[in-house]
């Protein structure tokens, strides 16, 4: 039987997201059904609702920060049973033979892995988000939740959290690196937390000095104001690793600078426009540009397993459904610290 759901869509691009009732497809033999609890709210939500990348799909049912408890599984799962917490991040399915899925790097699947929503699922339907009340999955796309982590707050681990993790793990962060984290939005403060975790000392570039007193408490070792232009003299060749998480127009020229030798700043926020790059600003010191998108299963689940280790969770504000839109606005202004989380039981009492 499918399992009818409410959830928000936005039935056209830019449009507010409204009520939209949809339903979940019958829990086929390797999947799990989930009843969702919490779903974090990504900038990428909102750059796919206005169309920000081309090739939106509507209506769209946004959310890839999904969390929820377990209620049926499919006679072929093993890894899962009623009652379960588990997470569900960008991706639900992917072709699984290519040389990068075969490495469990899924996010990279040659064919293109299945996205959470806006995205064409095996069976030929739109697949539709975590602002719903519940979704079907492929087992092998599920994560465990660390049973000692609270429900709210590690649901912008399932893409913020793992965006981040990813490239730090990638380029070697720990004792002895200097990294800098540049935005402190959702993707930033996830990357402060988990870089001092991993033992790195963690600066964090931010384009005012409102958030200072935040760095600090986040587990940030140095706070730059970028509007103060005399850091880019002082911070010269400094860092092995900018994580770059700003999804405006910025002067990448200028934060290549600050790269010491074989340094490599990693693109995860996506800018409207592509700024140029010098070649100079790469050859001269060895450095990297490069670029990383979310990460793998595996990885995935590696990362939650770290953060329940190590107690980290995101900075929460917890909102009914019906507060999206304005949400969405908030955050286009950086008034967030530092993740919405939509609270579910207010879509399925609604
Ligand atoms: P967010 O919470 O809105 O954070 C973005 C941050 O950018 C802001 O908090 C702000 O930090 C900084 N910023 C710098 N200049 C700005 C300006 N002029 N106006 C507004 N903000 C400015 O967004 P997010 O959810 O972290 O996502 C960041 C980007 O990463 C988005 O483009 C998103 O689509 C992308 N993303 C990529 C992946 C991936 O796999 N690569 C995954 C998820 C998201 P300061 O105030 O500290 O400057
Ligand atoms: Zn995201
Ligand atoms: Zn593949």
């Amino acid at each position: 039987m499918s399992t009818p759901t409410k959830a928000y869509a936005a039935k056209k691009v830019n449009e507010p997201l409204t009520f939209f009732p949809i339903q979940r497809r019958e829990t086929g033999n390797h999947d799990v059904n989930i009843s969702i609890k919490y779903c974090g709210v990504c900038h990428s939500d909102l750059h796919q609702v206005r169309d920000e990348w081309g090739g939106s799909t509507f209506p769209m049912v946004p959310g890839h920060e999904i969390v929820g408890i377990v209620t049926a599984v499919g006679n072929g799962v093993k890894k899962y049973k009623a009652g379960d917490k588990v997470g569900v991040g960008c991706m639900v399915n992917s072709c699984r033979e290519c040389s990068n899925c075969r490495e469990g790097l899924e996010q990279y699947c040659d064919r293109g892995s299945i996205q959470t929503y806006n995205s064409i699922d095996k069976d030929g339907t739109l697949t539709y988000g975590g602002y719903s009340t519940s979704v079907v999955v492929d087992e092998d796309f599920v994560l465990k939740i660390p049973e000692n982590l609270p429900l709210d707050a590690v649901a912008p681990l399932l893409c913020a959290g793992i965006t981040t993790y990813s490239p730090l793990m990638h380029w070697k962060m720990g004792p002895g690196k200097k990294v800098a984290i540049l935005g402190l939005g959702g993707l930033g403060h996830m990357a402060v937390k988990i870089a001092n975790a991993m033992g790195a000392d963690v600066s964090i570039l931010s384009h005012s000095t409102k958030k200072k007193e935040d760095a600090h408490r986040l587990g940030a070792h140095n706070f730059y104001a970028t509007s103060d232009t005399s850091i880019f003299e002082k911070l010269q060749s400094h860092f092995d690793l900018i994580i770059n998480t700003v999804s405006v127009e910025l002067d990448w020229n200028l934060y290549l600078s600050l790269l010491k030798r074989d340094g490599a700043m990693v693109l995860l926020g996506v800018p409207s426009t592509a700024p140029q790059v010098q070649a100079f600003s790469l050859i001269g010191k060895r450095r990297t540009l490069a670029g990383s998108v979310i990460g793998g299963i595996k990885e995935t689940q590696d990362m939650l397993d770290f953060c329940g280790k190590h107690n980290i969770v995101s900075d929460i504000e917890v909102i009914p459904m019906n507060q999206i839109n304005e949400a969405y606005e908030r955050m286009l202004k950086g008034d967030v610290r530092y993740r919405f989380v939509i609270d579910i039981e207010s879509l399925r009492n609604s």
